[in-house]
């Protein structure tokens, strides 16, 4: 008998519908709205990845990223310890750490996890009860402006995740629910109503 309680199953579903993913395409702000989330809803735990990029700058370790040697992150792999990791953008790998996560959940906190669409399809195969939620950009020409207006990379480097963007776009029906990200903070109060919580209240300038 693999399960002697009848309900496990059952529970452990309703748990991971703690667990909220945030995916979508290249450059469509991904960063900027989890940011925004970090700095103003303490009460969402937001996941922080473990990579093999170089830090940018102004980025902390154990904030931004845990930033792994490649070495780090092989061991990692082989210790089973990421719920979900992938190449991103043909270049640096990047992962969940499986059991941070798991501990975020069973103290009842609302974690989300900003992650790209492998990393998402690999969380719906081992938890099916998270919520997943897209991200989409406004338009594709917003898209391409975002992309090449950050600038911090080589147009080898753009023209390489316009390349992912096209494809990542396509896969909006695989999700739940879908954010366009009009503005920053709109669509950051919509991903934490869809995570069960109440936005705050926002100051009106108009
Ligand atoms: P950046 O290098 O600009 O910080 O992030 C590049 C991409 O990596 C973003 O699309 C981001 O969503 C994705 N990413 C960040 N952390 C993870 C992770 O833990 N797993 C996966 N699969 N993708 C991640």
């Amino acid at each position: 008998m693999e399960h002697i309680e009848g309900h496990e199953p059952d529970r452990a579903r309703a748990k991971e519908s703690w667990l909220t993913v945030l995916a979508g395409p290249t450059a469509v702000g991904k960063g900027t709205v989890s940011t925004y989330i970090r700095d103003t809803y303490p009460e969402v735990w937001l996941s922080v990845s473990a990579t093999t990029r170089e830090p940018r700058p102004g980025e902390t370790d154990g904030v931004h990223y845990f930033f792994k040697t490649a070495e780090e992150f092989d061991r990692l792999v082989t210790e089973g310890a990421f719920l979900e990791w992938a190449v991103v953008h043909g270049k640096n790998r990047y992962g969940t750490l499986r059991s941070s996560v798991e501990e975020a959940i069973a103290e009842g906190r609302r974690v989300l996890l900003e992650i790209d669409l492998q990393g998402a399809r690999q969380v719906k195969e081992a938890m099916p009860g998270a919520r997943f939620v897209f991200l989409a950009p406004p338009s594709w020409e917003e898209m391409v402006r975002r992309l090449v207006g950050r600038g911090t990379e080589s147009p080898e480097e753009q023209q390489r995740r316009l390349e992912t963007a096209k494809i990542e776009l396509a896969a909006e029906p695989e999700f739940d629910f879908t954010v366009v990200n009009d503005d920053v903070r709109r669509a950051a109060d919509e991903l934490v109503s869809l995570m069960g919580l109440t936005p705050h209240a926002r100051q009106s300038t108009r």
